[in-house]
């Protein structure tokens, strides 16, 4: 019966480690409500430390029937993965005209020869496009969340990120090209990461990667020519006190201030690229031909989760995605299909619950152009976003996989990863700690008013 006891004092002692930690990171997150709820939580974890020690023996079988409870529960919990087969998945087939997107239809002025043939050919999205048009818009002094600060900021940031377009592209430099080409791969790793990526992948380019004709400005209804093999795919993080607020004013700073810090890698990356007498192109915000998300998908920085952004390892949807395509010999990685992000999106919803629109499907995936996925409702989601004048974020900022890169969060997004019991009780801890249905959170001081 000793070991019973001693095994009661281990679990004990793990379930007061465990909500120490969840303390201590809750005030340091700010988390009032987490803390409280973590310290309450201490008490079972005292009781059952104290149970082990003093109780009389009379109750032995008790405490043997708990602790084997406890060890089942903990044993069907960890079961590995790799004991679960995984779906296989469909790629996609045809690529997007990047016409169609939202941020190009919202290039397009009425009263113009653009806008009688777009919609001659898309009749079925004029009235949604229409209503959107009469709507505030971003950053509009009329909109919801107008903050001068911090609208000025971003307009001042997204200026600076236009000024960037003129970089994408450019001569190739003729180059002794002597370098080892494992040695551009590694200095490319390095360098993107010290200039502040994340994470950088290298995919092969594949037909659905592009867009079929270019939506946005000058490349407007010109066909995109799939001239690079390589994707170099790369993640900057978008800051946690700056999302969490969303969908008020700091999050339209934030994507603003993450563009820019992406549009800067990759156009000194694609400069130098060419400067080391290859072809090479970014791809940045308002200057894409590329959909960035399924490339850096294919070169493993992440899975694309239910709210249709890419979900990362440690950041989850919190962050930006920046590309470089090249025809530079680099290596390639093989795409590793990981479904524990689909698999606990099936579980989670609480993007769905949370988003302010309505967008996000609260349904199973489902086939949609050959593929098995979750589709958001993009106009339901623009056109909220030019009423707020923000671009929202709140799916973001409410997702589990966002909460910031620490060790409480990693243990359960490597958890999550690893152990598909598991999910299923992540979501309901992460519910019983933040809440369902969050309220999102006050602007940072310095950006009042
Ligand atoms: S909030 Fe939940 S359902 Fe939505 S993307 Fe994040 S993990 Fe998936
Ligand atoms: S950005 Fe906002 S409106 Fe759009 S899907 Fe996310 S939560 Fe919904």
């Amino acid at each position: 019966m000793q070991f019973f006891r001693l095994t009661l004092a281990i679990i004990a002692i793990g379930i007061i480690l465990l909500m120490l930690l969840m303390l201590f990171t809750s005030i340091i997150e700010k988390r009032k409500g987490a803390a409280l709820k973590a310290c309450i939580l201490l008490l079972p974890g005292l009781l059952l430390l104290l149970a082990a020690q003093y109780l009389s023996s009379y109750f032995d079988w008790v405490i043997a029937a708990f602790d084997i409870l406890v060890l089942a529960f903990g044993a069907y919990l960890l079961v590995p993965r790799l004991l679960f087969s995984i779906p296989k998945e469909d790629l996609p087939k045809g690529n997007i005209d990047e016409r169609t997107v939202m941020f190009a239809r919202n290039e397009i002025k009425p009263n113009t020869e653009r806008y009688d043939s777009f919609y001659k050919e898309h009749p079925d999205l004029k009235e949604n496009d229409d209503n959107f048009r009469q709507l505030p818009g971003l950053l509009s002094k009329h909109s919801t969340f107008y903050n001068p600060l911090a609208y000025e900021a971003s307009d001042a940031i997204f200026h600076i990120v236009d000024s960037l377009h003129k970089h994408v592209e450019g001569d190739v430099k003729e180059q002794a090209k002597s370098i080892d080409p494992k040695d551009y791969q590694k200095f490319i790793t390095e360098w993107t990461k010290k200039s502040g990526a994340k994470s950088v992948g290298f995919t092969k380019m594949k037909d659905y990667h592009w867009y079929s004709v270019g939506g946005r400005g000058e490349r407007y209804g010109k066909p995109i020519e799939q001239k690079h093999t390589v994707g170099i795919a790369f993640t900057v993080e978008m800051d946690h006190e700056m999302v969490k607020p969303a969908p008020k004013s700091s999050i339209i700073m934030e994507s603003a201030t993450q563009y820019l810090q992406a549009g800067i890698i990759a156009t000194q990356l694609a400069q130098f690229i060419r400067n080391s007498g290859f072809e090479a192109r970014a791809h940045i915000d308002g200057n894409y031909q590329v959909v960035a998300p399924l490339v850096a998908r294919d070169a493993n920085l992440g899975e694309i989760g239910r709210m249709g952004l890419l979900m990362t390892e440690k950041l989850g949807p919190r962050v930006r995605v920046g590309v470089v395509t090249t025809n530079m010999p680099l290596d390639t990685v093989e795409r590793a299909y990981n479904n524990s992000f689909e698999d606990f999106c099936d579980k989670c919803l609480k993007c769905a619950t949370n988003c302010p629109a309505s967008a996000i499907s609260d349904q199973p995936k489902e086939m949609i152009k050959d593929v098995n996925r979750w589709q958001i409702n993009s106009e339901k989601c623009f056109n909220y976003w030019c009423t707020a004048g923000t671009d929202c974020g709140r799916c973001m900022s409410t997702c589990p996989y966002s909460h910031p890169n620490n060790l409480l969060h990693n243990i359960v997004r490597w958890s999550i990863n690893q152990f598909p019991n598991f999910r299923y009780w992540a979501v309901k801890m992460d519910d019983f700690f933040y809440g369902r249905k969050t309220k999102s959170e006050a602007l940072p001081g310095w950006l009042k008013h």
